[in-house]
C-alpha cells in the first residue's frame, strides 16, 4: 500500500497502544511518523502498560462491539505477522453469575451469531472446574471460547522495535501543550513541530488537549490486585480460563498467570474519579469493593496474599463507546474507551489511519468505532 500522496507524515500524540497502533497502520501504509509521550516509551502512567489484557468476543449488551470483535482479531493476527510472533494465548473464559441481569443472554445470542462455543454449566459443575470459587450465591455459569489474554508490556515494546525499524520516530519525555489541528502542529517544551496530519491519542488525558473531548471521555480511577495465593489455589489458576464474576456490587475480572503474568483481579464498575496525574498505587479505600467482592465470590481468600495493590486509569465515555473526533482540517482525536481500548486498538487505529489519509470519510469511521455502523471495514 502507498500513501496519498498530499499525505506523507503524520505526528501522533500519546504512545500508549492506540498511538503504537496509529503508528504501525501508517508506518505499513509508507508514512513517516512521529510519536510524542510526555512520559518514557513505554509510560507506566498509561492506562495500556500492564501484565495483561483480556481479549474476547463475549461483549454483552454492546452489541455492536461484538459484532466488530472477528475483524478486531484479524487485526491482532496481522500485527503478529509483522512482528514475528503472537502475544495472545487462548485461555477461553467463565462467566459467573450471582444475580439476574440480560448481560447473560445478550452474550449468549451474540456468540451464537459468531459461531463461537457457549456452554451453559451448572454450579456445582463450574466449582468443580474451578474450585478456588464459591459455590453459594451463584445462580449461572456459562464457559465461551474465543477469549485470551493479550500481553500488553510484550506487545508495546516489541511494537517499539518494529516501528523503530521502520523509522518511526521518538520523542520520549516531551510532553505537547497545545495542537492545533488544522495546521497539523504541536507546541512542545522543546519546540513546535508539524507534519501534514496530528493524531491525538492522549488516554485519560485526552481532553487537556482536545475540548471537544474534556468531560466527555472522563478518566477514571480502577484499582487492580496482584495476589499470591496459597499453592493450592495456584495450582487450579495456573490452568484457569480468564474468570468474571458479576454479582450486584461487583464485575470482578480475574486473569490468570501466565507467560510471566501474576495472578491479577479488577472490578469493572467505573469509579469515574481522580486525576490521571495521580500516583498508581492504590489506597485502603480503592482495594475494599474489590476484596470483599473476592470474599463472596471466591473460598480462602484471606489466604491470598496482595502482592501489589495497583491504581489505573480507565477513559470513560457514558455510553462506553470510542470518540474519533477531526477538530481540524489536519487534525484527529481518539479516545479508546473503558475497559476494552486494549482489545480493539489495532483495527481502530487502522479505520483513524485509513480516515487521516483519506481513503476513508471521518463520518465513516466515527460511527463505526462507535460501535454503531457496519461491524466490518475494507481493512483486514
Ligand atoms: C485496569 C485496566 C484494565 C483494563 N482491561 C482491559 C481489557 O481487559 N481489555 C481491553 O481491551 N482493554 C482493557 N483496558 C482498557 C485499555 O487498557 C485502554 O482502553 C487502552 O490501553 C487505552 O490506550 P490509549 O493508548 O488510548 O491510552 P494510554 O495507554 O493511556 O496512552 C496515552 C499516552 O498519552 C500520553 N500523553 C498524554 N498526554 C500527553 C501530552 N500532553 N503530551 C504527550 N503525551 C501525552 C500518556 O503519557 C500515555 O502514554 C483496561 C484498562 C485498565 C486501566
Amino acid at each position: 500500500m502507498s500513501a496519498t500522496p498530499s499525505v506523507g507524515s503524520v505526528i501522533v500524540v500519546g504512545v500508549g497502544i492506540m498511538g503504537l497502533s496509529l503508528a504501525w497502520a501508517l508506518s505499513r501504509r509508507g508514512v513517516k511518523v512521529t510519536l510524542f509521550d510526555q512520559g518514557p516509551i513505554p509510560n507506566p502512567m498509561s492506562s495500556s502498560l500492564d501484565e495483561h489484557r483480556i481479549n474476547r468476543h463475549a461483549y454483552g449488551k454492546l452489541n455492536g462491539y461484538a459484532r466488530m470483535m472477528p475483524q478486531a482479531f484479524r487485526a491482532w493476527d496481522a500485527l503478529w505477522a509483522d512482528l514475528g510472533r503472537s502475544h495472545y494465548e487462548e485461555t477461553g473464559g467463565i462467566y459467573v453469575l450471582r444475580h439476574e441481569d440480560a448481560w447473560y443472554d445478550n452474550t449468549v445470542a451474540q456468540l451464537a451469531e459468531m459461531g463461537i462455543s457457549c456452554k451453559d454449566l451448572g454450579a456445582a459443575e463450574v466449582v468443580r472446574r474451578l474450585p478456588v470459587l464459591n459455590e453459594q450465591g451463584i445462580s449461572r455459569a456459562v464457559e465461551v471460547g474465543g477469549s485470551g489474554l493479550l500481553f500488553p508490556r510484550r506487545i508495546m515494546t516489541d511494537l517499539i522495535v518494529h516501528l523503530n525499524l521502520l523509522g518511526v520516530e521518538f520523542q520520549a519525555h516531551t510532553p505537547v501543550t497545545d495542537v492545533d489541528p488544522d495546521r497539523a502542529t504541536v507546541t512542545t517544551s522543546r519546540g513546535v513541530f508539524g507534519a501534514d496530519r496530528v493524531i491525538v491519542a492522549a488516554g485519560p488525558w485526552i481532553g487537556r488537549l482536545v475540548p471537544g473531548l474534556d468531560g466527555v471521555a472522563v478518566p477514571s480511577r480502577q484499582a487492580v490486585l496482584y495476589l499470591a495465593p496459597p499453592p493450592e489455589h495456584l495450582r487450579v489458576w495456573m490452568s484457569a480460563p480468564v474468570v468474571v464474576v458479576r454479582d450486584v456490587e461487583a464485575g470482578l475480572y480475574c486473569l490468570p498467570p501466565r507467560r510471566g503474568t501474576r495472578l491479577k483481579i479488577g472490578d469493572h464498575r467505573f469509579s469515574l474519579t481522580g486525576d490521571p496525574d495521580e500516583d498508581r498505587i492504590a489506597t485502603a479505600d480503592d482495594i475494599a469493593p474489590i476484596w470483599a467482592g473476592m470474599k463472596k465470590a471466591y473460598r480462602d481468600v484471606e489466604s491470598y496474599s496482595i502482592i501489589e495493590p495497583r491504581a489505573c486509569f480507565y477513559t470513560v465515555t457514558d455510553d462506553e463507546t470510542f470518540r474519533v473526533v477531526q477538530p481540524g482540517a489536519n487534525g484527529f482525536a481518539v479516545s479508546a474507551c473503558s475497559g476494552h481500548g486494549f482489545k480493539l486498538a489495532p483495527l481502530v487505529a487502522s479505520g483513524i489511519a485509513a480516515a487521516a489519509l483519506g481513503e476513508q470519510p471521518v463520518e465513516r469511521i466515527a460511527p463505526w468505532a462507535a460501535g454503531k455502523a457496519e461491524p466490518s471495514l475494507p481493512l483486514f
